[in-house]
């Protein structure tokens, strides 16, 4: 249920040098559940206080470098236990902002937190300095920090996608200026200055706004690196802008992940059916990593639709975000919707047969937000663009496949690779996962419910570059500066 609290509007203003900074302007984000209802405003932050923000971070870097990893991981350990104290006035608050269901917001704040707290674990073995003694002398390798981070980060998971770079960006003796998506800009906002109460002025800093903002973080030469979560088509501008300067860059971007159904798998098996449909679904659809093509054996496809359909109108109850009954909410924007709508639209006058699934439990909301009834979509050629194209929102395509050699093929001749999942006898799963062009590929399961954060996750093509989470996304955010002591000066071919 909505509460009072829910319905005040939340303002934002850019966080720079530890302080709030009034704007010129302001935009409105609406609710969309109920576009005409305004859950609060953010501001348009303007070049010259994105470059104010570059250079507090800058100048914040010079004291910050030299803290020691224990003052780092204590100060990150206050800032996760108020993160905690206000989960439920975060999570109400990105409900609204955002569409995704109660459950689905507390969800991003669990994997955030899950995230921080390893991050902390993890942060002091990360940066161990190696010291080697050898036949050659001595060598010091240590992990240095790059310097100031301009972290960009999308609308679907705002708080996760923020937190995944500030934590190890910080822990590791950076400093950071944070730009959250205009689409879901006020939950990242709030938790970012959360963390940043816990730290030095400067330290962090978040600005808001667009691809304006944007060129500003990625050209300044006082930014170092760029860690960027968000669309294959941006990030081609970001390397573009940032080449100017040659930043070092971690780009998470999208997908058109594959769920392959071998001959081995059990259609009857309720629990996997459910996994399959949650994969599909879960945040209506608006993951990176979410199953966006289900290849099925043609031994079982019949069996499968069927039971995929059963399953899916038990799982999908689309409706209030604030409805502890609801599993699917709406699209984050209008423009999403017309993403995903003109998939449809176009498979469906390409000849394809499009399902669709779940309940809707208030047919007044639905029709005045951005919602979409999710889709199954049967009958299409394997070149389509729902099938290439990634959707990003509640639609899916399933399509029978021969044999693997030939579903290798479909999978691997994406331009993405980020994540894929294979289901069956897992021994025969394991074979066909290892011959797939993918960052992540999970066994009988997909989606974050087969993420763990203590392992590398990114993508391989056009799904990214470099890797967050796990060891490697603290040490990404380091140079790696080797310090040589040759016993012999002097080297033998070069001529007295
Ligand atoms: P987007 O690329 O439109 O925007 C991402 C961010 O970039 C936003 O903050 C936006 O304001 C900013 N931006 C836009 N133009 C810019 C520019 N020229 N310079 C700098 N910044 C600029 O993406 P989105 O619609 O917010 O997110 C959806 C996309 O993100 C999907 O493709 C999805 O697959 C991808 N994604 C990837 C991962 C991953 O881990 N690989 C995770 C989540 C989302």
């Amino acid at each position: 249920m909505t509460t009072q609290a829910d319905q005040e509007k939340i303002i934002v203003e850019a966080f720079i040098n530890g302080q709030n900074v009034k704007s010129l302007s302001q935009l409105a984000k609406e609710n969309p559940t109920n576009p005409s209802e305004i859950v609060g405003y953010f501001p348009v932050t303007t070049r010259e206080q994105a470059v104010e923000a570059i250079e507090a971070a800058a100048g914040a870097f010079k004291t910050w470098k030299q803290t020691s990893v224990d003052e780092r991981i204590m100060m990150m350990r206050k800032a996760i236990e108020k993160i905690r104290a206000a989960e439920n006035e975060i999570v109400h608050l990105l409900s609204r902002e955002h569409g995704k269901p109660l459950y689905d917001a507390h969800g991003e704040i669990y994997v955030s937190l899950m995230w921080m707290e390893f991050a902390c674990n993890e942060v002091t073995s990360a940066l161990q300095e190696e010291i080697q003694t050898h036949e050659n002398g001595k060598t010091i390798l240590s992990y240095d920090p790059i310097g100031v981070v301009a972290a960009i980060s999308p609308w679907n998971y705002p708080i996760a996608l923020s937190t995944i770079k500030i934590a190890p960006a910080l822990l590791a003796g950076n400093t950071i200026v944070l730009k959250p998506s205009p689409f879901a800009p006020l939950a990242a906002a709030k938790v970012a200055e959360i963390i940043a109460s816990e730290f030095p002025a400067g330290v962090i800093n978040v600005v808001h706004g667009d691809a304006d903002v944007g060129v500003e973080l990625t050209t300044n030469p006082h930014v170092t690196k760029i860690a960027f979560t968000g669309g294959t088509a941006t990030a081609k501008h970001i390397i573009r802008a940032a080449s100017e300067t040659i930043k070092d860059m971690t780009l998470e971007l999208g997908g058109n992940d594959a769920a392959i159904f071998l001959a081995s798998f059990d259609v009857h098996d309720e629990r996997a059916m459910r996994r399959i449909v949650i994969s599909n679904f879960l945040t209506t659809g608006q993951i990176c990593m979410i199953a966006k093509r289900v290849y099925v054996h043609r031994s079982i496809y019949d069996e499968f639709v069927e039971k995929y359909i059963e399953a899916a109108n038990r799982w999908i109850r689309i409706g209030d975000p604030f409805d502890s009954n609801t599993t699917v909410g709406p699209v984050n924007n209008l423009k999403q919707k017309n993403v995903v709508l003109g998939l449809v639209e176009d498979a469906q006058k390409r000849g394809a047969t499009v399902i669709p699934l779940g309940q809707i439990l208030d047919q007044k909301l639905f029709d005045q937000g951005y919602y979409l009834q999710p889709t199954l979509v049967l009958g299409c050629d394997v070149h389509d663009p729902i099938v290439v194209e990634e959707q990003f929102g509640p639609t899916v395509p399933i399509l029978p496949f021969d044999d693997e050699e030939q579903v290798i093929q479909l999978h691997n001749e994406s331009i993405y690779g980020l994540t894929s999942s294979v289901w069956g006898k897992e021994e025969d799963a394991i074979s066909v996962a290892r011959q797939l062009e993918a960052g992540t590929t999970m066994i009988n399961t997909a989606a974050v419910q087969g993420l763990d954060v203590r392992f590398p996750f990114g993508g391989f093509k056009q799904s990214g570059i470099g890797r967050e989470y796990g060891t490697e996304g603290i040490r990404t955010y380091t140079e790696k500066h080797v310090i040589n002591v040759p016993k012999t000066l002097d080297l033998p071919y070069i001529p007295e």
